[in-house]
């Protein structure tokens, strides 16, 4: 059933490998342990991108591996691995983990799953082939020896990642059953990596979108933040929007993508994003945050309006509505608080373009943020597009100029 893959067919190179990474696998090799690069690093080498991280899988314990590399240190709980310190990169060394027993018998099994199906612990030890199993996708559980340059496959990954299929290991209810998150690494990764969601796969995903709602909202807010920040997140959302996955998660974004405004400034604040990203450029999940909402925002900030609030008390308002029914439902963490209610607050003011004003917002450490906003709210139609002129006008001029764009007040 394994299959080995000698290095002249599989083309990766050690070279392509972080030197760091390469060193901690024969460290453990000399050892006497068995180590592996593995899972997404491998999966990318092999379709010629760039890995994030590297991943090792090993035969040693935890306590063996940590005591091999002087600067590690063991981590987590519900899956225990070692971080390894490399010069200033960190690589993940696990043990390898075998399937959790699942029979019904024992009560400490039970203990491990929830009453929709969900693990709730996975570390139990294994061998390789049992830690093949247990990943999500067959794509992402290929091994690499850097030693004798071989790719281990267990699953028939190779295969199926030349066909550029995601397939899931096992049976598709039940893998998803354990692990909802896994719903949305289909999508994140099938998008990312050109790939089709293989159909068995594929084919229970729309009824087992309300497991979602099991998942701790801290994983989820993880898993989200990867998918906007993934380079793909326009494709993402449509995708995860025609599979019926986003109501857990961006319970907002029905409402929004009703509203053909709300779309537009969606769809393009998204591809703006994914261009940045591939582009290396950095992308503020605070920014991506302010965006999603903001139609929330504005559709709240009107209805109080309408009941006789004055402008901007009922903005602040609002923003503090949107922002805690959202910590709630995506547990966005409070450090992104202050970005978000900076960027929203700072949208009237691109309106009063009298006297000083425009000097002092101008010199907001946020302003770019807040700017850049602006300009998506224009090009999607919410916002009178001779205001983004204006301000791009006033950014171009020079300081004469610009005291001549404005009217002087009394
Ligand atoms: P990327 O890093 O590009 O987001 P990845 O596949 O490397 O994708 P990681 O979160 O880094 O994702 O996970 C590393 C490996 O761990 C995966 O390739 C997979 O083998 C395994 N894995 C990750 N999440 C799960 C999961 N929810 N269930 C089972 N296995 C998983
Ligand atoms: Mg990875």
């Amino acid at each position: 059933k394994l299959s080995i893959i000698p290095s002249k067919s599989h083309g990766i190179r050690r070279s392509q490998i972080a030197p760091c990474v390469l060193k901690i696998a024969l460290n453990l090799q000399q050892a006497g342990f068995s180590a592996y690069l593995v899972g997404g690093a491998v999966r990318d080498l092999l379709l010629g991108l760039i890995p994030k991280d590297f991943d090792v899988a090993t035969n040693a314990t935890p306590e063996e591996v940590h005591k091999i590399f002087r600067r590690s240190r063991i981590i987590g709980r519900r899956f225990r691995l070692v971080h390894v310190m490399c010069g200033a990169e960190t690589v993940e060394v696990s043990t390898f983990r075998g399937p959790s027993p699942d029979d019904e018998d024992d009560p400490a099994s039970i203990q491990q799953i929830d009453q929709h199906g969900r693990l709730l612990h996975d570390n139990v030890f294994g061998n390789q082939e049992e830690d093949a199993k247990r990943r999500d996708f067959t794509v992402n559980a290929l091994f690499y020896d850097p030693a004798k340059e071989e790719i281990l496959d267990y699953l028939n990954g190779y295969e199926d990642l030349k066909a550029k299929k995601m397939r899931i290991i096992g049976d598709p209810v039940q893998r998803f059953r354990e692990d909802p998150v896994r719903l949305l690494r289909a999508v994140r990764l099938a998008a990312k990596l050109d790939m089709q969601i293989e159909t068995e796969t594929a084919k229970p995903i729309g009824d087992l979108a309300p497991l979602l709602q099991n998942v701790p909202a801290s994983r989820l807010f993880d898993e989200m933040l990867k998918l906007l920040l993934s380079g793909h997140a326009l494709s993402c959302v449509v995708e995860l929007r025609a599979r019926g996955l986003h109501h857990g998660l961006l319970p907002m974004l029905d409402v929004i993508l009703e509203q053909p405004m709300g779309e537009r400034f969606i769809t393009l604040a998204l591809q703006n994003t994914d261009e940045r990203v591939r582009q290396n450029k950095p992308v503020s999940p605070g920014f991506l945050f302010a965006i999603l909402l903001w139609h929330e925002v504005l559709s709240y900030w009107n209805s109080l309006q309408t009941t006789g609030e004055k402008p901007l008390p009922a903005l602040f308002k609002a923003m503090d509505h949107i922002l805690s029914l959202q910590h709630k439902k995506l547990a966005i963490p409070r450090r992104f608080d202050a970005v978000i209610q900076e960027i929203w607050a700072m949208q009237p003011r691109f309106e009063a373009r009298v006297g000083r004003k425009p000097f002092r917002l101008l010199a907001h450490p946020r302003f770019r943020a807040a700017f850049d906003f602006m300009l998506l709210r224009c090009e999607s139609g919410e916002l009178n597009t001779e205001y983004g002129d204006w301000w791009k006008a006033f950014l171009s001029a020079d300081n004469a100029a610009r005291e001549k764009m404005l009217p002087m007040q009394a």
